[in-house]
């Protein structure tokens, strides 16, 4: 169910909102912490009574707070929690009709290409990839069918950055909906409803759970209008949260700041070093002056981010280097407290074609780095030693 955003806590600052948004002291016994209510149903006092909670597809307390923090932190007015970031991303796109077309990015998620191209297209819900650094190709993109975007930034695994704002600014000028996923990013650090969207979501399993314990996904959206399609979507289609994850979020979302701003350090000696040695030839990481899309992301956002992507030089043996590192798993996921180095081409995006990897540049010889708040001379050196072994 959705909750509507406290309003006890306005006045708090962000890091102080991580923590008291949302999840007020519970009524029966006074914990300073959200029980985690472990019921599918509620006792009822007569029939056609106005309940509060009634099943727990519908609403579950503990969900709730969540829903409302989330909710709290992204400036919107409804929150909506979900079993994975894709059962939020279908909920998403079920606003979507029979003949409607959706805008993507070049450097899309993976899971949002495939669902898109393997299951939403069964409906007849078309979609468009879509450079969206260029304002000008997102606007000869919209056609008659478009009815929304869905756009990243910065985007899965070069980093891409685009205008969030502008894109909204063009898709309400076209009637189309704005969505953003944020997932790299947090509210701490990037709030696209300020910025203009109508919807944000994430894949919560990465910063804002933060400990690579939880899958989950979040849905923000800003007008009274989408609160109540998107709660009667998740009612409907029933992919929810459950109450312990649900707490597992909670209680994640706490230290987001603190977290977020040890994991940017470390991620900014890690570029850095990476960038200054010549077994690395490309480094994508939006916290470099140089990097395109940088001016835009330091007025969008507070801080570059900790995802960077990096391409060994020829003379290094990708396969090798992914065997060698010690401490660093090689994993999918990220935004996890430990650090995780994945293969692009192989893992996250090997279900988009060969063809369109490699024209955008996901190439075989590329690293995504996941950074984590471990010490960062440890992190270095277990990638050095990588690198070095991976040298043919
Ligand atoms: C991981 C991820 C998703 C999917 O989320 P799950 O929780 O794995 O279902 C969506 N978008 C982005 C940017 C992601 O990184």
């Amino acid at each position: 169910m959705a909750q509507e955003s406290t309003d006890t806590n306005l006045g708090l600052g962000f890091e102080s909102r991580l923590i008291h948004a949302g999840t007020t002291t519970d009524p029966a016994t006074g914990s300073v912490n959200v029980p985690i209510y472990q019921t599918s149903t509620y006792r009822q006092d007569h029939i056609r009574g106005d309940v509060t909670w009634e099943y727990s597809r519908t609403g579950n307390p503990t969900r709730a707070a969540l829903e409302s923090l989330i909710a709290d932190l992204e400036g919107g007015i409804a929150g909506f929690a979900f079993a994975s970031g894709m059962a939020a991303i279908t909920a998403v796109l079920s606003l979507l009709h029979v003949g409607d077309e959706v805008i993507i990015p070049t450097n899309v998620y993976g899971g949002t290409y495939r669902v898109l191209d393997k299951v939403f297209n069964h409906f007849g819900i078309t979609y468009r990839v879509v450079d969206t650094t260029d304002l000008d190709a997102v606007e000869a993109a919209i056609g008659p069918a478009t009815k929304a975007a869905l756009i990243e930034s910065p985007a899965n695994p070069l980093m891409t950055v685009t205008d969030l704002a502008a894109v909204s600014e063009i898709a309400h000028r076209h009637g189309l909906l704005s969505i953003v996923d944020n997932t790299f990013m947090t509210p701490y650090l990037q709030r696209p409803l300020e910025l203009g969207a109508d919807i944000v979501l994430h894949s919560a399993t990465k910063y804002l759970g933060g400990h690579s314990d939880v899958v989950a996904g979040l849905v923000v959206v800003r007008s009274d209008e989408l609160a109540q399609q998107l709660a009667f979507i998740q009612n409907s289609t029933g992919g929810v949260l459950g109450p312990l994850d649900s707490f597992l979020l909670v209680r994640g979302i706490k230290t987001l700041g603190v977290r977020m701003d040890r994991h940017q350090e470390n991620a900014r000696y890690l570029a850095e070093f990476l960038r200054a040695i010549p077994a690395v030839a490309r480094i994508y990481w939006p916290g470099f002056e140089d990097f395109p899309g940088y001016e835009i992301n330091r007025h969008q956002a507070s801080g570059p981010g900790v995802m960077m992507s990096f391409e060994l030089a020829s003379g290094y043996d990708a396969p090798t280097f992914f065997r060698s590192t010690r401490m660093v798993a090689l994993a999918e996921s990220l935004g996890g407290v430990e650090s995780l180095v994945c293969h692009p081409a192989s893992m996250t995006h090997a279900a988009i074609p060969k063809e369109e990897r490699d024209r955008v540049g996901i190439t075989e010889g590329l690293i995504r780095l996941s950074t984590g708040i471990e010490d960062k001379e440890d992190i270095l050196a277990d990638i050095e030693q990588a690198i070095e072994a991976a040298r043919i």
